[in-house]
């Protein structure tokens, strides 16, 4: 019988074909998702062997992996802000670069209590319970178009044990409950050209196309977000954050400024790129409660810098 060293060993060899993989990280997660364990016990018990059972069961995961299937679809795993979440082939995988779009969140929202926020195209539900990780007072609407994403975002939610999530089928704004306003809507929509060569490389293949393309230039999801968000759905002073394609800020800043949205900012993602774009509601001749943000908009000042 193979030690989990020779196992582990061999696997890296199958794997060390793959383009864009890490073998050697692959190889140890396929291997602590059959053993049910953390990657410790690897190195502590490198001389333990499998039962023949385990390893055939070990072949047939490296063989999925092979086979291009992307390791968070095959663990059914993938941690997003420290959080384990899991996915499905109707999710996205959550990205790193989508951490932005929530410390962006959460930095509006410092001064706002019992917040009230949409998270639209919630997939797993990556942002929205990030947001609720962090925000307990938040009431937080996911929505999305796939009643399999949905469902998987309701199930991560249930398993960290949150209650201030909803959960709405449908496309973007038209989900959410009618009359209902939000202090922040966030979204991290499919945003690719439609004939992106990108779209052949890596995990992209295998994931729903639903949540990554986005008609011939990429933007119809951003423009109807965009339209739908400031017309109806945005608090007075509330604020819309968009993730975006590193060439499409431009686009989506002009956007933004024709629905009428103010203090518009772009930031960059890790690697430098840009990646999130935000805007807030000018709408303040309503009022609203939230008051600071229509007088640090008055006197020109971003809100709660700390
Ligand atoms: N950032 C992802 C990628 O290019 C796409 C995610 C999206 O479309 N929202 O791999």
């Amino acid at each position: 019988m193979a030690t989990l060293q020779q196992a582990l060993k061999t696997a890296q060899q199958a794997l060390s074909a793959l383009p864009q993989a890490n073998p050697e990280l692959e190889a140890a997660l396929l291997l602590c998702h059959l053993l049910e364990q953390p990657r410790s016990y690897l190195f502590a018990w490198p001389e333990k062997e499998l039962t023949p059972a385990q390893q055939q069961r070990y072949v047939d995961l490296v063989e999925r992996r092979r086979a291009q299937e992307p390791i968070a679809y095959i663990t059914g795993q993938r941690e997003f802000w420290s959080l384990n979440l899991r996915v499905n082939p109707h999710t996205l995988i959550p990205r790193p670069e989508t951490e932005l779009l929530v410390e962006r969140s959460l930095y509006h929202l410092q001064l706002i209590s019992q917040p009230r926020i949409a998270d639209l195209g919630t997939g797993s539900g990556a942002i929205a319970l990030a947001l609720a990780s962090e925000r307990h007072d938040a009431q937080i609407a996911a929505t999305d178009i796939s009643a399999e994403a949905l469902a998987q975002a309701r199930e991560n939610s249930t398993a960290l044990g949150f209650t201030q999530l909803t959960f709405h089928q449908g496309s973007w704004c038209e989900a959410l409950p009618a009359e209902e306003s939000y202090d922040l809507i966030v979204s991290n929509p499919p945003y690719i050209e439609a004939d992106d060569p990108h779209l052949n490389q890596g995990d992209l293949p295998q994931e729903p196309e639903l949540a990554l393309v986005s008609g011939r230039d990429g933007l119809d999801a951003i423009r109807a977000i965009i339209q739908q968000a400031s017309l109806q759905r945005l608090s007075p002073g509330g604020w819309l954050l968009l993730e975006h394609g590193y060439q499409q800020a431009e686009a989506v800043q002009q956007l933004l400024e024709s629905a009428g949205l103010g203090n518009i900012a772009t930031h960059p993602d890790l690697a430098g790129l840009p990646r999130v774009t935000e805007a807030q509601s000018m709408d303040i001749a309503k009022g609203g409660h939230n008051w600071y943000l229509t007088l640090s908009h008055l006197i020109g000042k971003e809100p709660g810098i700390r």
